[in-house]
């Protein structure tokens, strides 16, 4: 890989906070910049005037006020700004690119072998985005956004590991820059689409919490629009709760974690042994495949599925009762389960958590498209190299 993109000039951090003041807050005068932000009128002037000839901002004359100077307001140009996003999952490479309004225009994603080393899959990777920029006529790139199927370093450089992949400490960050000479920020994917949600598409709601079921169960956290970090690099193995006594033997070497009951995998060998004999389900129909078998009569199915929402429900009212998130999105397997597993799922979960907190929470499915994936990805690159 010997083709070196060309990257956008590093914002500054009195320009990063001023682009963060207008998406929040929308148009705003240079007089409402200097208030919000406590800097001179002078230094707002000069930093505004540096937007302007960029392109990322435009001023727009909005009334005169009395005999006075009319009144201009400032207004962001999300389309000044190329970012691109790339989800890494169990198997599956998603790129794509967007723009700081977190429009996502073109998508593109492919299989590998899971074993296959991270060096190949950057590889595949890196090709990929750079036929999407030289297809893309359009501004200039300032990153790329990475989310990963495991824990990261503090930094947001390196996969600590990935045990479905078999991936251990990946400089990811160091080998995408190494093969594409753009900024990369990598972070775990389920918090990436938990931040993409609050700052995108449930800016509304601020508090989320982001339930992804795949091969095990992640979760991601964004409070008052930021992702929220813990120690350690900031992961949350709420997979790894047990939920079962003396349960099944679980990846991480306990038994009975939550992650033996309610994973695809998990699922798909239920299914094996309540006797399900169609064709394997794609991943989209696991659970609509359960919830067939337990209409069709199926004793053993009915216990399984109630085990399934109950043992959820348990976690997440945990969750809910210890964030006090307005949302909870339900993605990966959950995004596509049929209506009734979602209902009983919200109102188990109502059920199981602090009265005050019942009225409020919202339990939805999560958007499971391409697009959604690839804005979470572009989201944390957006968050650290353009806004504050
Ligand atoms: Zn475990």
């Amino acid at each position: 890989m010997s083709l070196v993109l060309q990257s956008a000039p590093q914002r500054s951090p009195h320009e990063r906070s001023l682009l963060t003041i207008l998406r929040d807050g929308g148009p705003t005068s240079r007089t409402g910049l200097s208030e919000i932000t406590g800097l001179s009128p002078t230094t707002i002037s000069k930093v505004v005037a540096g937007l302007v000839a960029e392109g990322l901002v435009t001023e727009s004359v909005v009334g005169v006020k009395g005999v006075g100077r009319p009144a201009v307001t400032l207004t962001p140009v999300d389309s000044a700004v190329t970012v691109l996003g790339v989800q890494i999952g169990a198997g599956t490479v998603t790129v794509g690119i967007g723009d700081a309004g977190y429009a996502v225009r073109h998508t593109e994603s492919f299989t590998f072998d899971v074993g296959a080393p991270a060096d190949a899959v950057c590889d595949l990777a890196a090709r990929a985005l750079e036929k999407l920029v030289a297809a893309h006529d359009g501004a200039p790139v300032i990153g790329i956004g990475v989310g990963l199927p495991g824990p990261v370093d503090r930094d947001r450089r390196r996969l600590k590991i990935s045990v479905r992949l078999g991936w251990r400490d990946v400089p990811i960050a160091d080998e995408l820059e190494r093969r594409l000479g753009l900024p990369v920020v990598a972070d775990h994917n389920v918090r990436t689409m938990a931040l993409a949600e609050a700052r995108h598409g449930h800016k509304d709601v601020g508090d989320v919490a982001y339930l992804y079921v795949r091969t095990g169960v992640g979760l991601g956290i964004a409070v008052r629009g930021q992702a929220f970090y813990g120690g350690s690099g900031g992961e949350s193995y709420l997979g790894h709760t047990r939920v079962v006594e003396d349960g099944e033997l679980c990846s991480c070497g306990s038994r009975g974690c939550l992650d033996t009951v309610v994973s695809e995998p998990a699922v798909r060998e239920a299914l094996g042994r309540l006797g399900d004999t169609g064709a394997a389900p794609g991943r989209e129909e696991v659970l609509a495949r359960l919830h067939d078998l337990a209409r069709s009569g199926s004793r053993d199915a009915v216990a399984y599925e109630d085990t399934y929402v109950n043992v959820l429900a348990g976690a997440l009212s945990g969750v809910v009762n210890l964030f006090t998130p307005d949302l909870v999105l339900l993605g990966g397997i959950l995004a596509t389960a049929p209506p009734q597993i979602v209902t009983s799922l919200r109102e188990r979960t109502r059920d199981r958590i602090f009265p005050l907190l019942r009225d409020d929470l919202r339990v939805e499915q999560a958007d499971p498209g391409d697009a959604a994936l690839v804005r979470a990805a572009t989201a944390t690159a957006l968050e650290t190299l353009h806004f504050a």
